[in-house]
C-alpha cells in the first residue's frame, strides 16, 4: 500500500511520463481509498490543462501584442514550470 506521499509523487510523475503497469496499479488502489490524493490529482489535472491553454495562446495568438522577447520569456517560463512539476 502506497503512502500519500508516494501516491502524490506517482501522480506528479504520470504528468511527465507514463507510469509502469505496477506503479499504475498501486496508484489506482490508493486512489480508490484516498480522497485527499484524488483531490490532488484533480487539481494537478486542472493545472496542467490550464498551463497548456496558456502556452498555446501565448504561442499562437497574434492578438497578443507583446515584444517578441517577452513572449519568448513567458513561453519559456511556462515550459520550465511545467517541467518542474
Ligand atoms: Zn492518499
Amino acid at each position: 500500500m502506497l503512502t500519500c506521499k508516494q501516491a502524490s509523487q506517482l501522480i506528479s510523475q504520470s504528468l511527465d511520463h507514463p507510469l509502469s503497469w505496477y506503479e499504475l496499479m498501486q496508484l489506482r488502489l490508493h486512489l480508490m481509498m484516498c480522497g485527499a490524493c484524488n483531490r490532488f490529482r484533480k487539481q494537478l489535472n486542472v493545472l496542467r490543462v490550464g498551463l497548456r491553454k496558456i502556452r498555446a495562446n501565448v504561442e499562437n495568438d497574434s492578438a497578443i501584442q507583446l515584444p517578441l522577447d517577452a513572449k519568448a520569456r513567458i513561453v519559456e517560463k511556462v515550459r520550465s514550470d511545467q517541467h518542474a512539476k
